[in-house]
């Protein structure tokens, strides 16, 4: 069994690595659930047509011009007269409410990220590849089985049973809704952006790939055993970031009222495939959406992280500064093409040929167990220096290249 037998190879270093790992991050989720504020105190919020946007925005933890958009309002609209006066029903107020609170933040949450994130560096920088297993036996390296236990604790304990947010995706759309004040507190949403970012490039879209529960149930789905045997399709890396890139720049023209003339309305609102978590689907529109990617992730690796997410696309520019990542020697590899065959994407393609736009990496490990002359790692820079720096000199010339 392959697990079995990468555990038995790894070093006493390595076990006392992995228990040292799994330990923290046990103790890091069991931090979080401690410290969770829970759900806030007015999630019974008793709210009448006869109250005032100035009154209940307040209470929800939004501004005024947050709950009039939330109400199909225009964003100026007086916030002092009562909804009856402005021509709200009890049912879309009841409804724009409920909504609203179901954006609270589960602060446990940001502790699993965390946990998850951790479980994932250690893993591909230091665990996956035994001590004692050399190249000769790199069919027992990186074993399937860590990533699909994080991907599960990720689906069903920071999606099902925590709910929708906070949540990468929402993490950089209320950074956005910040700018035309729909949240009172820019800084705090700035702040969590940032968070999910820093998670981002510790390892290589290290959140997306190992933490993130709508991108772990595509994941899931996409490694589901029965489906393995379909041909899969490899989308074009510039034809899905076109796609993701322009789908941003539309909600931004939409969000500033550019487009549409009505300042606050937001497109991913209706294509939100988080709200699956809470199972509460305000729109048809995010039923489907949540139905055609899942479908649609058994035919292509992450269709939502590729085609639609902002965050992915966000992320993807930041790539560049990621702290561990996918590294291949050059001087090594003999472009045999094993690797861009075990990539579910353009990834590793875009890095053997060193291309200047590389299309993104999720961290998945797929590639890390294939090369036949050991040119791929998962690695730091550091790591990667400290390669070239003991490879023997060629051809008579210094370590400046001179001859
Ligand atoms: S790109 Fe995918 S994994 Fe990353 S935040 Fe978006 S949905 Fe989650
Ligand atoms: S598997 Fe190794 S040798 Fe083959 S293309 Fe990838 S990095 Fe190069
Ligand atoms: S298989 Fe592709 S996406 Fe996965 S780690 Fe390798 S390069 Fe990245």
């Amino acid at each position: 069994m392959k697990i079995r037998d990468w555990f038995l190879l790894l070093s006493i270093r390595q076990r006392a690595v992995l228990l040292l790992t799994l330990v923290l991050s046990s103790l890091i989720m069991g931090v979080g659930f401690l410290g969770d504020r829970g759900a806030p105190p007015n999630e019974d919020l008793n709210v009448d047509v006869g109250m005032s946007i100035r009154q209940i925005a307040p209470e929800l933890g939004v501004t005024g011009k947050a709950l009039a958009r939330e109400l199909g309002l225009p964003l100026d609209v007086s916030k002092s007269k009562n909804f009856r006066e402005l021509d709200v029903s009890p049912d879309e107020l009841s409804h724009a409410v409920h909504h609203l609170l179901s954006h609270t933040d589960a602060t446990a949450k940001y502790y699993i990220f965390i946990a998850l994130v951790l479980i994932g560096f250690v893993y591909l920088n230091f665990l996956g590849r035994p001590d004692g297993a050399g190249s000769g036996h790199r069919r027992s390296w990186y074993p399937r089985l860590p990533y699909n236990l994080a991907l599960i604790i990720s689906v069903g304990i920071a999606g099902f049973y925590l709910g929708k947010s906070p949540n990468p995706m929402e993490g950089i759309v209320k950074v956005f809704k910040s700018m035309v004040g729909l949240y009172p507190d820019p800084v705090a949403k700035a702040t969590a952006f940032i968070f999910f970012l820093i998670l981002a490039v510790i390892g290589n879209k290290m959140i997306c790939g190992w933490a993130c529960p709508f991108g772990a149930l595509q994941e899931l789905a996409y490694s589901f055993p029965i489906f393995r045997r379909l041909r899969r399709l490899k989308l074009p890396f510039v034809f899905t970031n076109t796609i993701r890139g322009g789908l941003l720049l539309l909600v931004l023209l939409f969000l500033f009222g550019v487009l549409g003339g009505r300042e606050g309305f937001v497109i991913y609102h209706y294509i939100n495939p988080f709200n699956l978590f809470n199972m509460h689907f305000e729109a048809v529109s995010i039923l489907l959406t949540v139905i055609i990617v899942l479908i649609g992730s058994f035919f292509v690796y992450r269709p939502f992280c590729q085609l639609i997410c902002p965050f992915g696309f966000v992320a993807w520019m930041f790539e560049g500064l990621s702290i561990s990542k996918v590294r291949i020697d050059k001087e090594k590899c003999i472009q045999c093409g094993a690797c861009i065959g075990a990539c579910p994407c353009d990834a590793a393609k875009d890095r053997v040929y060193d291309r200047k736009l590389k299309a993104d990496c999720f961290s998945c490990g797929r590639c890390l167990n294939v090369c036949p002359v050991d040119a791929i790692r998962y690695g730091s820079n550091f790591h990667l220096n400290l390669s070239v720096s003991i490879k023997p000199r060629s051809e008579g010339r210094d370590r400046h290249g001179r001859k």
